[in-house]
């Protein structure tokens, strides 16, 4: 699948301009990473797009709903292009990883409010949260190395 993003940019209204397509297409190929990773991704190609750019394109976006901004407790913000299926996060305690898990009743959205409280709700999170398989293995082998755990 190639997503089309002069045509994603033109349905929310935004001009097609480079720093706009650099930043879609780093998030196209790196789901869930924070500001300074997409900073890096897109000045790697493009050294004369500033951070500050970067940081405009990222708001617009965000504020148009052409990608999504995830922000775990106590985590950086993330961003992601894949957006509109209300999918859910499991998050590692340890090394902050990302993974996507699709909505557990297998569609969009899975999650209806009981009681909404008169909120009109367009969006419903669910992080799951526990050890990446990375670092449960690093725990383990750290567990059985020796006895003094810390560096
Ligand atoms: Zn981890
Ligand atoms: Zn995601």
């Amino acid at each position: 699948m190639t997503p089309d993003f002069e045509t994603q940019l033109r349905a929310v209204s935004l001009r097609v301009t480079r720093p706009r397509l650099a930043v879609l297409a780093a998030l196209r190929d790196h789901p869930h990473v924070d500001t300074d990773t997409v900073i890096a991704l897109v000045r790697a190609e493009h050294p004369a797009i500033s951070h500050q750019t970067v940081y405009d394109v990222l708001r617009a976006f965000t504020g148009t709903g052409l990608i999504r901004r995830i922000q775990p407790a106590g985590a950086t913000a993330r961003y992601e292009a894949r957006v509109g299926d209300n999918h859910h996060h499991v998050v590692c305690r340890s090394c902050g990883a990302i993974a996507d898990v699709e909505c557990a009743v297998g569609h969009a959205p899975c999650l209806t409010a009981s009681d909404d409280h008169g909120f009109t709700v367009d969006e419903a999170e669910v992080v799951y949260w526990g050890t990446c398989p990375d670092c449960a293995t690093a725990r383990l082998a750290q567990g059985s190395a020796s006895s003094e755990g810390n560096k």
